[in-house]
C-alpha cells in the first residue's frame, strides 16, 4: 500500500488526541491547538484534490509540454453534448469526458459517437449523488464497480479514469478506486460554474486555456437562455487554445496512463 499524507496524518491526530486525553492541563491546550490544525489538514484533504492528501490525483500537466487537456463532466446529455462534439470536431480536437454511468445507459450512442471520434471516456461515477461523498469504502467500491460495468457495455471498453463526484475526495474512495486500479484524475483551471448553472462563471470559460492545464468543463445543458453562451464560449476557449498553440490531449496520454484497461 502506498502511503499518503493522511495515513501520516492519522497517526500523528490519533497522538494528539491521546496526549489531550491523558496529559496536564498546560500540554492539554497545546495539543487542542494541533488537533484544530489537523482538522483543517483534513478538510483541505476532502475538498482539493490537487493536495494528493488521500490518492494520487492527476490535477496538472506539465507547464512547458504545450498540451492541454479538455474535460468535459457529468454527461452525457443529448442537449448540449453532440454540440460540444461538434464544435470539438471543426478544430480537431479531443477531449476527455467523465461520464455518469446511469446518464451513459441512457444515451449510449452519444458516448459510442465520442469514443469514435478519438474521445475518451471516463468514469465520473454512478449516479453523481451528493450522498457519494459520504460512502463507506465497501459501497463506494460497489458503486463505482457498477459504474464501471454499465459504461464498458455501452463503450465496449473499462475506463481506467476516475474522477470523483464534486472533486471531493476521502479515505474510502480512495480505497475503493485503489482496488479498482483506477486513476484518480482532477483539474487545475475551470470556472466554478456550478455545472453550467452560473452565467458570469460561464462567460469566463474561455480564458482557461493554459498549457499543462487540465480544463474542468460540464457538457449538462444549461436553462435556455445560458445555452448559446456556453455553446459560444468553448467556441472561444478552442479558438484561444489554437491561437496560444496549444495541443488538446486526452487525460491518458497526458500522463501516459492507459485510459482503458
Ligand atoms: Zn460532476
Amino acid at each position: 500500500m502506498e502511503l499518503k499524507p493522511f495515513h501520516y496524518w492519522l497517526l500523528t491526530f490519533s497522538l494528539t488526541i491521546a496526549g489531550i486525553v491523558t496529559l496536564p492541563t498546560a500540554a492539554r491546550i497545546l495539543l487542542i491547538i494541533v488537533a484544530v490544525g489537523h482538522g483543517a489538514l483534513l478538510v483541505r484533504g476532502i475538498v482539493d484534490l490537487k493536495s494528493q492528501f488521500f490518492c494520487t490525483a492527476r490535477c496538472a500537466g506539465p507547464p512547458m509540454s504545450q498540451q492541454v487537456c479538455l474535460t468535459f463532466d457529468d454527461g452525457p446529455d443529448p442537449a448540449i453534448t453532440p454540440d460540444i462534439l461538434h464544435i470539438l470536431q471543426r478544430y480537431g480536437y479531443v477531449a476527455t469526458f467523465f461520464v455518469v454511468a446511469r446518464k451513459a445507459a441512457q444515451h449510449p450512442d452519444i458516448c459510442r459517437r465520442a469514443l469514435a471520434k478519438g474521445h475518451t471516456i471516463a468514469c465520473h461515477d454512478l449516479t453523481h449523488s451528493y450522498l457519494s461523498n459520504v460512502r463507506f469504502t465497501g459501497r463506494a467500491y460497489t458503486e463505482i464497480k457498477q459504474a464501471l460495468t454499465i459504461i464498458t457495455e455501452v463503450i465496449g471498453r473499462r475506463p481506467m479514469l476516475y474522477r470523483p463526484p464534486v472533486g471531493l475526495m476521502n479515505p474510502h474512495i480512495a480505497r475503493a478506486l485503489s482496488r479498482l486500479g483506477l486513476h484518480c484524475v482532477g483539474w487545475n483551471r475551470s470556472t466554478r460554474d456550478g455545472g453550467n448553472r452560473m452565467l458570469p462563471k460561464i462567460r469566463r470559460i474561455a480564458t482557461l486555456a493554459a498549457p499543462g492545464a487540465i480544463i474542468m468543463l460540464h457538457d449538462v445543458a444549461p436553462v435556455a437562455a445560458y445555452r448559446a453562451e456556453v455553446l459560444a464560449q468553448i467556441e472561444a476557449l478552442c479558438a484561444a487554445i489554437k491561437q496560444m498553440g496549444l495541443h488538446p490531449v486526452g487525460v491518458g496520454d497526458m500522463f501516459k496512463v492507459a485510459s482503458y484497461a
